[in-house]
């Protein structure tokens, strides 16, 4: 890692404030915890002359409870969502998810706004400058070659952050801010399917909050992925499933995943599942749902198939697991 470039600090103490650093200056960036954008900047991808600090804007900050669910602050840091025990019982996916984040020490800084906003990850990208200058940079940034599609002209750079498809399975909106009002848009409106510029967020734009829904008594979720280092990695495939289900059926099935594509995404398809009882045909079923849908490309060091399969087996065991636990609260393996 090399020395962070010069930048100057600004540390807003109220949303308004902090949009308008953010309209003012057009090479600013925002910065939460900090446990991904400034490894990025001391690998030299990107030179912000001003980095805007969210720490101290409260309207980012807290739990809430509102008339029609639960209002979480995007500054609210990924330690406190994983050792929430009501969150655990009414959002299991969420919590499940948070507690495979990182290390201890991350999670004690890294924000719920910062995953959701994460760059996408490459094995050709996530190196030092040093490295990517021997290796002529790549389209991502500041070269015009990719090195795992040469001849095509996009990025398939991979969304890895945890949280993502986890709040999905839970129907989660967002709220964002701009010096022209605030939007609330389905989380899954957020992302798009290009690993260099995989946010539907304008440069002046802010996440300041995420919207859960009420708590469903009957609802059963959960989180798994699957990592080169089981006690410290992002995921090379990650799934969260919600479900309603009793002997006989399932009826209703929510499929999110992360690490495989540009963008975390619900599956489509799972309507054909509903109504019917959880066998071995229907699993069948939703492992091909899900590695028709997928498309892991040589963005890691471990192999496309691998991560498509593993992806599957993932979400085979999750979902029969939850159709006959009598527990929603799902931790991962
Ligand atoms: C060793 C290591 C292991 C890791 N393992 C994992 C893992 O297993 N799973 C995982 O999901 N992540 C992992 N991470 C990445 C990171 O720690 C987490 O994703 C963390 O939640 C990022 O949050 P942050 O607040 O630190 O983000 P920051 O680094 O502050 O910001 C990340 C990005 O989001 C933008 N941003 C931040 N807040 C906002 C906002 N409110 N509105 C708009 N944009 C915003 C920033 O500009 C930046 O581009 C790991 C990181 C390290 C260093
Ligand atoms: S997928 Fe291609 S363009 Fe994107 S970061 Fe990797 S090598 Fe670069």
């Amino acid at each position: 890692m090399q020395l962070l470039p010069r930048f100057e600090l600004q540390s807003p103490q109220s949303l308004d404030a902090a949009l308008a650093l953010l309209a003012a200056n057009d090479s600013a960036r925002v910065v939460a915890g900090g446990t991904d954008l400034i490894t990025n900047l001391r690998h030299g991808l990107g030179a912000p002359a001003t980095l805007i600090e969210l720490g101290r804007v409260p309207e980012l900050s807290g739990i809430t409870a509102e008339a029609s669910g639960l209002r979480l602050g995007a500054g609210v840091t990924l330690e406190t969502i994983a050792d929430n025990a009501e969150l655990a019982l009414a959002y299991p996916a969420l919590v499940a998810a948070a507690r495979a984040v990182a290390a201890p020490a991350h999670r004690a800084v890294a924000t719920l706004g910062g995953n959701l906003c994460l760059d996408t990850r490459c094995v050709f990208f996530n190196q030092s400058q040093a490295w990517r200058a021997g290796n002529d940079y790549c389209l991502k940034y500041r070269g015009d070659t990719c090195h795992v599609a040469p001849t095509g002209k996009r990025c398939h750079a991979a969304f890895s952050g945890d949280l993502a498809p986890a709040l999905m399975v839970h129907g989660a909106a967002i709220e964002i801010a701009s010096p022209a009002g605030t939007r609330r848009v389905s989380l899954a409106d957020l992302y798009v399917e290009d690993g260099a510029a995989h946010l539907a967020l304008e440069r002046t734009e802010i996440l300041t909050g995420v919207f859960l829904g009420a708590v469903d008594d009957g609802l059963r979720s959960g989180y798994r992925k699957a990592r080169a280092r089981a006690a410290i990695d992002f995921p090379l495939a990650g799934v969260a499933v919600s479900l309603h289900a009793d002997s006989d059926a399932l009826s209703s099935l929510a499929v999110a995943l992360t690490g495989t594509n540009p963008r975390p995404f619900l599956l489509e398809g799972t309507d054909a599942l509903l109504g019917r009882p959880v066998d071995g045909t229907l699993l069948a079923e939703l492992s091909k749902l899900i590695q028709k849908q997928v498309s892991p490309m040589r963005t890691t060091v471990t192999a496309s198939n691998y991560r498509r399969q593993v992806a599957a087996v993932l979400a085979v065991r999750l979902v029969r697991e939850l159709s006959i636990t009598a527990t929603a609260n799902v931790i991962p393996a």
